[in-house]
C-alpha cells in the first residue's frame, strides 16, 4: 500500500524546463520531483578556477528571450558571445575571418566541390532568407502560431532532398554543422536545417549569450531559489489523471495534487503519463533524439591562443564535429591565462566513438586538437568525457504535422521541455512558462 501526501502542484523532471516551470509557482506549494543525483538535466557545467568545464547547452537566449528573462531573474550574470561563430576547419586550413561566401574560394577543395559548394551556399543562402522571413514576429499572433509557421518551414523533405547530392568534401562542411542538431542531413526537415545555418550565420538569430561562470549557475540559482521543494534521487512511474486532479507515482509513494507539469524528454513522457489521447502518445513516439560525445578541456596557456577570435568552429572528417571556445566570453579585456574549450562528436560523429571507453575518446579527441591547433600541446591539463545517448530530439520531415498532438490540452496534467518546439532551452523555458500559467487559470 502506497503513502498519499498531497500538495498544489508536481513537477517531473529538473531540467531547466520543470526547474523554470516550478520557479514560477514558487509561492505554491510545488513539489519537483528529479530522477537523478543532480538537477539541471541537458544543461552541466564545472567550475575550474576563473574559468569551467561545459557538458551540455552553452549559449541561450538574449535579453528579450524568455531564457533571457529567468537569467534575469535569478540574477545570473550572462554576457554575448565573443568572437567567430562560423569558423570552418578543414584538413590543414582553419578558416575563422572573411564572409562565409568567401570560404568555398579559401578552402582546400578541388575546382569540382568548390563550385558545389557556391552552389549549395546560394541555394542556402536564400533558403536562409526565407527562414528568416517566416521566422519573423507577425502582429496578433500567438507563439503556437508562429512555431506551427516554423515547423512547416519545407517540412516535407528531409535536408539532404532540399540541397541535393554533393561531393563527399563538401557534404561533410554541411554535415558537421548540422549534426549540431543531433541529426543527420537525410533526417532532418530540410526546414529545420536551414534554421541551423540561420542561427549559426546571423548573432542575433537567438542564441547569443554565455552564462558567465558556467551554464550551472542559472540551474544553481533556481535551485537555490527552490530550496526543499526539489527531490532528488527520485524517478516517477506514473502520472494519472483522478477527478479534477492528478496523482504522480514514484517508488512506493503517491503524490495528490491539482496539477502536474510533465517536464521529462518526450520518450519518458511517453510512458509513464497514462491514458495519453493516441495521436498524442503517436506524436512522442514519433520524436528522435540523436547521441553526443563531449570532451571538456581545461587549459593552462600562459598567452594568447590562436583560437582566441573563435567561439564556434565546425571540424568536419575528425573525431570530434565541433569545437567550441567556452572561455572566449572572458577574454574582452587583458588576457588571463588558462582556459577551457568544449569539443563534441554528435549523430553519425558520435556513434563512431560508441565502441571507445573514455579514455579511448579522450586520446582521440586530444590527437585531433593538437592537429588542428599544435598550439595545444602540452597545454591541456584536464579532460574529462560526458556522453549524451539522447542529447537533442531534432524534427524529422513532417513534425510540423505532430504539433497539435503534442500541445492538446490534457487537463490537469501539462507538458513542457525542448522537444515540443525548434528552439532548444529556449522552448523548454517557454513551454515552461506557458504551463505554469496554464496551472495558474485552472487555479
Ligand atoms: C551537448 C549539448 C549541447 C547543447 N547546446 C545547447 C545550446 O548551446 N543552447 C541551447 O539552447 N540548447 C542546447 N542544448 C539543448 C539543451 O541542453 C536542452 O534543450 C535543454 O537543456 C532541455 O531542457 P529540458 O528541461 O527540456 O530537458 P532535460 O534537460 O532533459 O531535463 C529533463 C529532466 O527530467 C529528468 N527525468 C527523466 N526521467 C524522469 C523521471 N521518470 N522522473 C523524474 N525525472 C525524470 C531528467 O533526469 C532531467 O533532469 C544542448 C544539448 C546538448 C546535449
Amino acid at each position: 500500500m502506497s503513502s498519499v501526501s498531497t500538495c498544489d502542484v508536481v513537477v517531473v523532471g529538473g531540467g531547466i524546463a520543470g526547474l523554470a516551470a516550478a520557479w514560477h509557482l514558487r509561492d505554491l506549494d510545488v513539489v519537483v520531483l528529479e530522477a537523478s543525483e543532480r538537477v539541471g538535466g541537458r544543461i552541466r557545467s564545472e567550475a575550474r578556477g576563473p574559468v569551467w568545464l561545459n557538458f551540455g547547452a552553452h549559449v541561450f537566449g538574449g535579453a528579450g528571450s524568455a531564457t533571457g528573462r529567468l537569467i534575469a531573474e535569478t540574477g545570473t550574470a550572462a554576457a554575448r558571445v565573443e568572437g567567430r561563430l562560423a569558423a570552418v576547419a578543414l584538413g590543414d586550413r582553419v578558416l575563422a575571418s572573411g564572409r562565409v561566401e568567401t570560404y568555398p574560394f579559401r578552402l582546400p577543395l578541388s575546382l569540382r566541390s568548390r563550385a558545389a559548394l557556391v552552389r549549395a551556399g546560394v541555394v542556402l543562402r536564400r533558403a536562409v532568407g526565407r527562414y528568416a522571413a517566416t521566422a519573423a514576429e507577425r502582429p496578433g499572433e500567438s507563439a503556437a502560431e508562429r512555431q506551427q509557421r516554423m515547423l512547416d518551414f519545407l517540412d516535407d523533405r528531409s535536408f539532404t532532398d532540399f540541397l541535393g547530392p554533393l561531393p563527399p568534401d563538401v557534404d561533410a562542411i554541411f554535415r558537421a554543422t548540422l549534426n549540431r542538431s543531433s541529426g543527420e542531413p537525410e533526417e532532418l526537415a530540410a526546414g529545420y536545417g536551414v534554421g541551423y545555418f540561420h542561427l549559426v550565420w546571423n548573432r542575433g538569430a537567438g542564441l547569443s549569450r554565455n552564462i558567465v561562470g558556467g551554464s550551472s549557475r542559472v540551474i544553481d540559482a533556481l535551485a537555490a531559489g527552490l530550496g526543499d521543494r526539489i527531490r532528488m534521487g527520485v524517478p516517477v512511474t506514473g502520472v494519472l489523471r483522478d477527478g479534477d486532479g492528478v496523482r504522480v507515482r514514484c517508488g512506493g509513494e503517491e503524490l495528490a495534487a491539482r496539477a502536474a507539469i510533465v517536464a521529462t524528454p518526450a520518450y519518458v513522457t511517453r510512458t509513464i503519463v497514462h491514458d495519453l489521447p493516441v495521436d498524442t502518445a503517436a506524436a512522442l513516439d514519433a520524436i528522435p533524439y540523436g547521441p553526443y560525445v563531449v570532451g571538456a578541456f581545461l587549459t593552462k596557456e600562459s598567452g594568447p591562443m590562436p583560437w582566441d577570435g573563435t567561439y564556434a568552429l565546425a571540424t568536419p572528417q575528425r573525431s570530434f564535429s565541433m569545437l567550441f571556445n567556452t572561455a572566449n566570453v572572458l577574454r574582452t579585456g587583458d588576457r588571463d591565462p588558462g582556459g577551457s574549450l568544449m569539443v563534441y562528436a554528435a549523430a553519425g560523429y558520435a556513434r563512431a566513438l560508441a565502441e571507445l571507453d573514455d579514455a579511448g575518446v579522450a586520446e582521440r579527441f586530444l590527437a585531433d586538437l593538437h592537429d588542428l591547433y599544435p598550439e595545444a600541446r602540452g597545454v591541456v591539463e584536464e579532460v574529462e568525457i560526458q556522453r549524451w545517448e539522447r542529447g537533442l530530439p531534432y524534427p524529422r520531415p513532417g513534425r510540423g504535422r505532430l504539433q497539435l498532438a503534442l500541445t492538446r490540452p490534457l487537463g490537469p496534467i501539462h507538458l513542457a521541455g525542448d522537444y515540443l518546439g525548434t528552439w532548444y532551452t529556449e522552448t523548454a523555458v517557454r513551454t515552461a512558462n506557458a504551463a505554469a500559467g496554464r496551472v495558474r487559470e485552472r487555479a
